[in-house]
């Protein structure tokens, strides 16, 4: 069961309410950068619709939603000049739960780009 805070911040953005300045919008999904960026280049796409993460999407989201929130996540690496076929390429980050360390209980996707980003975790 997934509930949902709609007072966290990415609603508030959604709404309004925190100003952020979308650099790519469908129907469904927005993207905007990174507050406070882990890469030279650090965006976050979401959905417009209230899901907490990644399984909230997958399992209650409509297929409209679904088709156009994975396509956006292309579009805006191709927007941001680093897909693999004419960039040099990117790194996709969407933590899930507790485990995962996600602060923002909205679901969002990170593309990381900009330089080599190296390995993908540090075994502890
Ligand atoms: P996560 O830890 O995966 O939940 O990531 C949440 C991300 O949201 C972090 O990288 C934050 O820097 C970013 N963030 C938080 N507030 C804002 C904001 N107002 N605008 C843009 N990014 C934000």
């Amino acid at each position: 069961m997934y509930t949902y805070d709609t007072n966290n911040i990415f609603a508030k953005i959604l709404r309004g309410e925190i100003p952020s300045q979308f650099i790519y919008e469908t129907e469904h999904s927005v993207a905007f950068r990174d507050i406070n960026p882990q890469a030279p280049e650090h965006v976050l796409v979401i959905p417009r619709g209230p899901y907490v993460n990644y399984d909230h999407f997958a399992d209650a989201a409509s297929a409209d939603e679904i088709v156009d929130f994975t396509r956006a996540v292309a579009a805006v690496s191709r927007q941001m000049g680093v897909s693999p076929d004419a960039g040099q390429g990117y790194r996709l980050i969407a933590n899930s739960g507790q485990h995962s360390h996600q602060e923002v209980p909205h679901l969002h996707v990170h593309i990381l780009a900009g330089r080599p980003l190296g390995p993908m975790l540090t075994r502890v």
